[in-house]
């Protein structure tokens, strides 16, 4: 395969006629490759998430997986789609039943999908391994494990039917820092063995730092920029960017001088503002950002940004220093 592993193509998802949700998402995404998606709530994350897993479709544009339409792939064979894309989900520990001890909670799926049991045995118990889980924990209800161990088991039930894509709603939250840690090694080592590709959403920055190779930033419905993760941590080009990182101070405590506080909440998608999305928020909107939609357009460092004064250009960077005094 030469093309991009998953391909989204002016991707938009209205609600009831005029809500947009998504709004002309293009991403492609490599095979193993790993991409962090970052915004706040309300800016079409998990959306994108659901578009990718065929929970939600998509009213406008393409979504394909290795070449492939998505909606094609579903109908032909949903069973095969569903092998081939797991999600995972940011309660699902929840999701586990509480009445089934954990090893018939793993054996379950390979019945819906017609594999052997024999074989699915023994994939249980390489699996248990490489996840660092004890052979007893089949016997135990979801509730008689930790929190850890019980995200570990919701990763191992994923991983059952084989998956090539992983997405990843917040995989890390509700555990412990050192719990965090062990997990995203855990995933990146997964990853590399099992030769997945993950989409992965977070709202900790520390986790997409260290897991994505390339994060793209998520407003209204809108990708504002997309770039090389480390690119991205050590200079963001979009005011969202840049805010969005200033306030976590624990990855670059030399932004702490430029520390910008986003005023509000994020607006409504139902009416988003004209003009850029982000001016009603952004310290350093001028004329221009209120008459005119920015479109998303690569700089000469090869990221994405969608911004009529990227902090990556002079103009930029001299308002949003003044902005940041
Ligand atoms: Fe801010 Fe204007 Fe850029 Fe929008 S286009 S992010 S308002 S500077």
């Amino acid at each position: 395969m030469t093309g991009p592993l998953i391909s989204l193509a002016d991707v938009s998802l209205v609600f009831d006629g005029n809500v947009g949700a998504l709004n002309h998402i293009s991403l492609d995404i490599a095979k193993g490759e790993t991409v962090g998606l970052v915004g706040e709530s309300g800016s079409g994350k998990t959306t994108l998430c659901r578009v990718l897993v065929g929970l939600a479709e998509a009213t406008a544009g393409t979504v394909a997986i290795e070449g492939r339409p998505l909606d094609a792939l579903i109908a032909a064979d949903p069973l095969a789609f569903r092998r081939k894309v797991q999600l995972l989900l940011q309660d699902a520990v929840a999701s586990l039943s509480p009445r089934m001890r954990i090893g018939r909670l793993l054996e379950e799926p390979l019945a819906i999908h017609g594999m052997d049991l024999l074989a699915g045995r023994r994939r249980i118990a390489d699996l248990l391994q490489r996840l660092g889980l004890p052979q007893g924990v089949l016997d135990k209800y979801p509730h008689q494990v930790s929190g850890g161990q019980a995200r570990r088991v919701a990763i191992l039930r994923a991983l059952m039917l084989g998956p090539s894509i992983i997405v990843a709603d917040e995989p890390t939250a509700g555990l412990d820092v050192s719990v965090q840690g062990d997990l995203i090694n855990l995933l990146v080592e997964l990853r590399g063995d099992l030769g997945l590709t993950y989409l992965i959403v977070s709202h900790n920055l520390n986790v997409i730092r260290r897991i994505a190779d390339r994060t793209v930033v998520m407003y209204l419905g809108q990708i504002v920029e997309a770039a090389p993760t480390t690119a991205l941590f050590s200079g963001p080009a979009h005011p969202y960017s840049a805010a969005l990182l200033s306030t976590n101070p624990a990855i670059d405590p030399r932004r702490r001088r430029t520390r910008i506080v986003l005023e509000g909440e994020i607006p409504s998608v139902v009416s988003p503002p004209p003009g850029c999305r982000f001016h009603t928020r952004c310290p350093i909107a001028a004329a221009r950002c209120r008459a005119e939609e920015p479109q998303l357009r690569p700089l000469p460092d090869g990221r994405q940004v969608r911004c009529h004064f990227p902090l990556t250009e002079p103009e930029g960077a001299a308002a949003f220093a003044a902005a940041a005094q």
